[in-house]
């Protein structure tokens, strides 16, 4: 299984981080181990002063394909998710600088929260709307249709250079509103009025 992630994909959200905007998705990978489901907490490393939540929609791959034409993308997901792309931002901004790779930074151990799945059919896939709430304030809000590169265009660009099998996951990037999170803070991320995950920081 292997866990794909969209940098940058809400034009909010690289303007908050000054980033350019990207002409093509920026992806990159977070291993099988980043996972962290059933509402488990999340325990902060000591590697990191400045770590990040950031709420994404997470899309779940239903069918194997190698490069997908946009057309038929849609055939390749199955369901929808909700997660939260836990950032090391003090060792991102350090690769960033010295223009190296990410991996420490996102892929880190517990750094992809998960929600359960819905049905891809049980929603409006053009119009999610979802949001994250930290100790009962809301901090992030998005909508897909605000997304620069959608579900299909995202598919059909990764399966240009990575098969995509049963299971794969994406997180598809995170709006603005991204921010530090703390011991004992409690997140809950919604999608519409479902509440789809909690976490609390330990
Ligand atoms: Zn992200």
């Amino acid at each position: 299984m292997t866990i794909f992630c969209v940098g940058r994909n809400y034009v909010d959200h690289a303007k908050e981080l000054n980033n350019p905007l990207p002409k093509k998705p920026i992806i990159f990978c977070k291993p099988a181990t980043a996972l962290l489901k059933d509402n488990k907490a999340f325990y902060y490393p000591d590697f990191s002063k400045d770590i990040h939540y950031e709420l994404e929609i997470v899309l779940k791959i239903g069918k194997n394909g190698k490069s997908i034409p946009m057309e038929k993308a849609s055939e390749h997901y199955s369901h929808i998710g909700l997660g939260i792309d836990f950032t090391a931002r003090d060792i991102q901004q350090e690769c960033k600088e010295k223009g190296l790779p990410w991996e420490i930074a996102k892929g880190f151990d517990n750094s992809a929260v998960l929600s359960d799945w819905l049905p891809k059919e049980e929603l409006n896939l053009n119009n999610i709307q979802f949001s994250l709430t930290k100790n009962n304030s809301l901090v992030q809000q998005g909508e897909s249709k605000d997304m620069i590169f959608n579900f299909d265009f995202v598919i059909s660009y990764i399966s240009q250079y990575f098969r995509l099998n049963v299971g794969d996951i994406i997180y598809t990037g995170t709006p603005s509103g991204v921010g530090p999170i703390s011991i004992k803070d409690f997140f809950e991320g919604y999608i519409g009025e479902k509440r789809m995950f909690y976490c609390e920081i330990k």
